[in-house]
């Protein structure tokens, strides 16, 4: 008798349980997963404890690589910020857009007249029609005439500076001494809210935390529906402005000052997430726009073991760290796999279950199979490595041929077209330092034949950068 009862307990306790789980997984599958990307400006592979810096402690983040993914071998669409960010928003080379730009005008400035075209889609304009909600915090750099700002691509609400912060320098102080030095005073950088300019010279001391509240408010706001956040830093970009809550806290010195205190922000992130009970259905990616500025020195970022830097096709340039993360929908592992920020807006819509755009052609993957943990290998098998509007090498599984030969730390460019291509494989070759041509001219061959098939789809656009 007794033994009944327990049974009875068991199986009704059980029920209940499973029922329990049954409700709460059919509540997470119905609503929309949130988005969440964090962009920081001229960070390098080897900036961050996780990617094996050795000095630059960045434990918030490096906790999102081992409860998410940490892809090693993914790249942005471009290696200078206009056309990267172009490319991460709109899934599709900035070549397709107009805004690759030119060896002259590599990116926008603050007089420039060309932006993002209006008929371009972005992953703000896309989720908006599948009814989120959807917000630009930072630096935007996609055209600073009204009618190219955040609020006219898909963004309910902007705060930040429309472009770089080491732009509208006074006349009076040489570039290179409001670097080495830098005063506030020096940059007359407009911090903006939706439209207005709200602070001019912006403070950029206080930037990034401000941003970060900022973000935090986004979320708590906003916890009740879907939401899409580009939270997009203008730090590690120089000039370095440190708050004074971090200044000489690291051993790497101003530079790491800064990452360290990029890292505090996204412990408030995610800590925003689990406070609002947002954690598990929410995706957060952390990147870089590209490379680090090395021109620099101690003041720009580290490549790690890649060689090249921003400016140029190298992978220092254009590879860069890149972790997603979202407890319950992305499956811890370490993804040595291809990927781009090209993938990004295809993999949100697949994960919010909405539609691509048919009337265009997109450079990106979805990669949601292997973020959910369902796919071991990445969709995406080859890479197109621009450099403005020119297509300087192409990768297709380990190997990539590179057509033209760049100063390697990016400036002064020094883009040169190569005699003939040089081969690496960089599975087995990641400073790009053992060129194989000569061993596998059937290799070279077969990435001659998919850059010349790639480049029949790229139709001629008016560029915007140099307008
Ligand atoms: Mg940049």
């Amino acid at each position: 008798m007794k033994k009944e009862y327990y049974k009875l307990f068991f199986l009704t306790v059980t029920t209940v349980f499973l029922q329990l789980i049954k409700l709460n997984a059919q509540q997470i599958n119905s609503a929309k997963p949130n988005f969440i990307i964090i962009l920081t400006d001229d960070q390098g592979y080897g900036d961050l404890s996780t990617y094996g810096n050795p000095t630059i402690h960045t434990p918030n983040i490096d906790r999102m690589a081992a409860e998410g993914q940490k892809w090693t071998n993914f790249y942005v669409a471009a290696n200078v910020c206009t056309p990267s960010r172009a490319g991460l928003l709109t899934g599709r080379l900035p070549i397709r857009s107009g805004m690759a730009g030119t060896a002259n005008h590599r990116v926008l400035f603050p007089g420039s007249k060309g932006g993002l075209p209006a008929n371009e889609l972005t992953i703000a304009e896309l989720l908006k029609q599948n009814g989120y909600y959807t917000a630009h915090i930072g630096k935007w750099h996609l055209g600073s005439q009204p009618q190219y700002l955040p609020t006219h691509n898909g963004f309910d609400y902007y705060f930040g500076i429309p472009y770089s912060n080491d732009m509208d320098l006074i006349d009076s102080v040489p570039y290179p001494k409001a670097i080495a030095e830098p005063k506030n005073e020096y940059f007359r950088v407009p911090l903006m809210r939706n439209e207005s300019v709200i602070e001019r010279p912006a403070v950029q001391n206080t930037l990034t935390e401000r941003y970060t509240r900022e973000a935090v408010s986004v979320i708590e706001k906003n916890k009740n529906r879907p939401f899409f956040l580009y939270f997009a830093h203008n730090m590690p970009h120089v000039p370095l402005f440190p708050n004074a809550r971090f200044k000489g806290r690291s051993k790497r010195g101003t530079y790491g000052d800064i990452i360290e205190e990029i890292d505090w922000s996204v412990g408030q992130v995610l800590k925003a997430l689990k406070d609002n009970g947002l954690d598990k259905n929410t995706c957060v990616v952390f990147i870089s726009d590209n490379g680090p500025w090395k021109l620099f020195k101690e003041l720009g970022g580290s490549s790690g073991p890649l060689f090249g830097a921003k400016g140029n096709s190298y992978e220092g340039g254009v590879r860069v760290p890149a972790i997603f993360w979202g407890r319950g929908l992305v499956a811890p592992r370490f993804v040595a796999e291809p990927g781009s920020t090209l993938d990004i807006l295809p993999t949100f819509l697949s994960l919010a279950g909405g539609k691509l755009p048919q009337d265009r052609i997109l450079d990106g993957y979805d990669l949601s199979g292997v973020l959910r943990g369902k796919q071991e290998k990445s969709p995406r098998d080859e890479f197109y490595y621009y450099h403005a509007d020119v297509l300087a090498g192409v990768r297709k599984g380990p190997y990539k041929l590179l057509f033209y030969s760049s100063n390697s730390i990016g400036y002064p460019a020094d883009f040169k077209k190569l005699d003939t291509p040089a081969l690496f494989n960089l599975d087995e070759d990641i400073s790009e330092s053992n060129n194989i041509a000569s061993k596998h001219p059937e290799v070279v061959k077969a990435l001659e034949l998919l850059a010349e098939k790639h480049s029949a789809t790229v139709e001629k656009v008016e560029d915007q950068l140099s307008k």
